[in-house]
């Protein structure tokens, strides 16, 4: 069998156990390296070849994207990770990083329960980090740090130990002062913080694809000295190789975000404002892949041969081929033509996806970024205002 058939089919049996998936943003300023980084987890992950890594920008699809050098549109990409002898499927939906597109970060979030914040360690916690972290505490995401470009500090500023740490250190300490003024009326306050102890803050680089947490350390005995040592003797493919930035971030991802279980209880009321006491808000929280069909859309795409696919969370129910689903604010049904997963970048025709995973389906011609789609009429996630073609009348 073909190593990629054996990935499609392994992540055709994770979409089963929701307790094994992960749905996760990747939240940055600008330039910061979140693009870097998805590829090295992809990397990481066997999704693209290690050599290209950093070269391929796989999450920026858009010719539009290259030109400007930003990431505009939404996209999506899935890999699997064993972390403790368990797979795990991680589903990334990636972020716009630029400040004029915050609508498509909230509705990005919406589809999360995740939210990997990513931090230049020389440029530090910029406007834009402190929006992306807003939005994820918002939509109840819970969010975790990565602070990338640390190189910079070691090779380029030639930063000591203790200046590092310093810096570091105020870094958690900005992100943290964002988290705790944006919770003030939780109790559960400490949950949402990030700490290095508690293995909720990763350093590294994404351009030399190391990377270092707590957790890391204990398990390779690499310290911040080691680090300093080798990226200093430009030893970084050693460096890369003795504590690889995808196994500590992804590590840091199966470990420290929740699973669609046991997220959707808590999210649900918060990030959908149905009746609560509906069949439909109860089998959103149960993650029910038997109940009504629920899919929050997040992101239309097209493709040269299949045409527009609408990519999204399922909520609730089991998305499969040739069922009539509504899609709110429009009006009769749109008939599902294929449904599909990611794998790496690429969509991936499946039978079904169940409640928990993100689906990529085609034939939903009415639905845009945004929409609901679902089986049953139902509250939408949010209400959108269709652009209706003009009527032209005789005066
Ligand atoms: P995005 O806008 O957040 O997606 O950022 P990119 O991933 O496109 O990175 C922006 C720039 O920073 C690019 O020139 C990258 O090569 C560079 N970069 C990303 N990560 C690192 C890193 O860890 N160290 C250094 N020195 N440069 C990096």
């Amino acid at each position: 069998m073909g190593r990629r058939k054996k990935i499609v089919e392994q992540c055709e049996r994770l979409m089963d156990n929701p307790e094994q998936i992960r749905n996760i943003a990747i939240a940055a300023h600008v330039d910061h390296g979140k693009t870097t980084l998805t590829d090295n987890l992809l990397a990481g992950a066997g999704m693209i070849s290690e050599d290209t890594a950093g070269e391929q920008l796989a999450m920026d699809t858009e010719e539009d994207e290259q030109e400007r050098g930003i990431t505009i549109d939404a996209a999506n990409v899935s890999m699997t990770h064993e972390y403790e002898g368990t797979d795990h499927l991680i589903n990334l939906i990636d972020t716009p990083g630029h400040v004029d597109f915050g609508g498509d970060v909230t509705r990005a979030m919406r589809a999360v329960d995740g939210a990997l914040v990513v931090v230049d360690a020389v440029e530090g916690a910029m406007p834009q980090t402190e929006t992306v972290v807003r939005q994820a505490l918002r939509e109840g995401v819970k969010p975790t740090l990565f602070i990338n470009k640390v190189d910079r500090l070691i090779s380029e500023l030639q930063e000591g130990p203790e200046e590092m740490q310093e810096r570091l250190l105020s870094v958690i300490g900005d992100v943290n002062e964002l988290i705790r003024g944006m919770t003030e009326e939780k109790d559960d306050i400490e949950d949402w913080t990030v700490s290095v102890e508690d293995g909720t803050v990763a350093f590294g680089s994404a351009l030399y694809k190391w990377g270092v947490s707590m957790p890391s350390m204990q398990r390779t005995g690499m310290d911040f000295g080691d680090i300093i040592d080798l990226e200093r003797s430009d030893k970084r493919q050693e460096l890369h190789e003795k504590t690889p930035l995808a196994d500590v971030v992804l590590d840091m991802v199966a470990e420290h975000f929740p699973n669609p279980v046991d997220a959707q209880p808590r999210r649900i009321p918060t990030v959908w404002r149905g009746d609560a006491d509906s069949d439909i808000a109860e089998s959103m929280r149960l993650v029910d892949e038997d109940g009504e069909v629920v899919l929050m859309v997040t992101d239309i795409g097209v493709d040269p041969h299949a045409g527009e696919i609408a990519a999204g969370r399922v909520f609730s129910g089991t998305l499969e081929k040739g069922q009539e689903l509504y899609v709110s604010g429009t009006a009769g049904k749109n008939r599902v033509q294929s449904v599909g997963i990611y794998m790496g970048g690429e969509r991936e025709e499946v039978d079904r996806v169940p409640a928990g995973n993100i689906a990529a389906v085609t034939g939903l011609k009415d639905a845009i970024a945004g929409s609901t789609v679902s089986s049953a009429e139902m509250t939408p996630f949010e209400s959108i205002d269709h652009i209706s073609e003009p009527v032209i009348t005789k005066s």
